[in-house]
């Protein structure tokens, strides 16, 4: 998958926002929790049973409160690994294909058991971004997370490394946390990995490096702590989870970074006693326009004039024929198209009610919904909350 862009915007680290953190505890419903590799193996590089305990511990104290949790567990290639007596060396593609899907059969056992002892059943998915980008793939896995949480069962997702292609996945777990965050309309994502939170700087290397608590959107200080992936960041895996973090902060989703080993690790974050919290006052669209404006993959779209770029960027309206001066790649009607400005910024994602071939034969009308149109990229920046 191509990395999303970060949007422009003129924020800053905010200190502390405890009262954030409890707000959404108090309203949580649905929690995505991440779990990285680091923290369900041991020093050798095995599944660590005692791990896999300590957050099935948690996610059986947050179901006594009645919050659904779905995990996002990686592990696979760790336990496949030790199955078939790998060792710790670099691995060729095929091998770490070979190693997850020895080890994805392990790491189930391993939550059925730890989450079992609680009496909570678990269920497997395993996804390809082309489950997510095809939009009826996308509405059948909602409705089978929907109906597995509905029955009080705990999906375990993890990346389909087996299919995935090196130029087709989504390559980390952070990202597809995300995108299944999205797709269940999650109250909150929590990352859980070895590192504690974000820091200044790094923390190896500069001794006064600050904790960071909070952050709400984006500075240019974080902005090249996302970009740049081992300086100023603790580990080599921050990159990915700030920009997964400021990805997902674009369309309503508030987003956690902590250490997943320590016990009561999960509500020690909500009390404000550790890890970071990306804050986000953005409002949750409807899974709909979060398809089509953050997950959808357009092949193909309409090139605007000046005013129908500000025109829609302005306001709820449709693309109307005039405001087009050409079309880019090829789609048929009922295909995501993007929508971008003379300078060939994108403005929106939509779905095309024209395709490229009837606008060339001189189709005109309506060629993009307003009600089938999500404001994206610096355009959505400039309008908070307008969706
Ligand atoms: N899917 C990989 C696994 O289960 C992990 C990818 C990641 O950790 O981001 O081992």
């Amino acid at each position: 998958m191509p990395e999303p862009s970060l949007p422009k915007a003129e924020k800053s680290i905010v200190k502390g926002c405890l009262e954030e953190r409890l707000r959404i505890r108090k309203s949580l419903r649905i929690l995505v929790l991440k779990v990285g590799s680091q923290i369900l193996t041991d020093e050798s590089g095995a599944l660590s049973p005692r791990a896999f305990g300590r957050i099935a511990r948690q996610v059986a104290l947050l179901r006594t409160e009645g919050i659904r949790v779905v995990l996002v567990s990686s592990g696979a290639i760790a336990a496949g690994r030790e199955k078939i007596g790998l060792g710790k060396k670099p691995l060729s593609l095929a091998l770490k294909q070979a190693a997850a899907s020895a080890g994805q059969s392990s790491l189930m056992i391993q939550w059925e058991r730890a989450l079992g002892r609680h009496g909570i059943h678990t269920a497997q998915i395993l996804l390809t971004p082309s489950d997510i980008v095809d939009r009826e793939r996308f509405t059948n896995l909602e409705r089978t997370t929907e109906t597995l949480l509905s029955l009080g069962i705990v999906p375990v997702v993890n990346e389909n490394d087996a299919v995935a292609t090196f130029e087709i996945r989504f390559g980390d777990n952070d990202r597809l946390s995300a995108y299944v965050a999205g797709l269940i309309r999650a109250d909150c994502l929590l990352l859980l990995s070895d590192v504690s939170h974000l820091y200044t700087a790094d923390p190896r290397v500069v001794r006064d490096a600050k904790k960071i608590a909070c952050i709400h959107g984006i500075s240019p200080e974080i902005e090249r702590m996302a970009g740049v992936s081992r300086s100023g960041l603790g580990t080599g895996g921050m990159a990915s989870k700030v920009s997964t973090a400021l990805w997902a902060n674009g369309w309503g989703l508030p987003v956690g970074v902590l250490k997943g080993d320590i016990p009561s690790g999960i509500f020690r974050f909500f009390e404000g006693r550790t890890g970071t919290l990306f804050e986000t006052h953005e409002k949750l669209p409807s899974n709909r326009k979060i398809w089509i404006g953050h997950f959808s993959r357009p092949m193909g779209g309409f090139r605007l004039d000046m005013g129908a770029a500000k025109a829609l960027s302005e306001g709820k309206r449709s693309l109307l024929g005039a405001g087009v001066v050409g079309v880019e790649g090829q789609f048929l009607p009922r295909d995501p198209v993007y929508l971008i400005d003379p300078q060939g910024r994108e403005v929106a994602r939509g779905i095309a009610r024209t395709g490229s071939a009837e606008w060339m034969d001189g189709m005109q009308g309506i060629l993009v919904h307003r009600n089938d149109l999500v404001l994206t990229g610096q355009y959505h920046q400039g309008r908070k909350g307008e969706r």
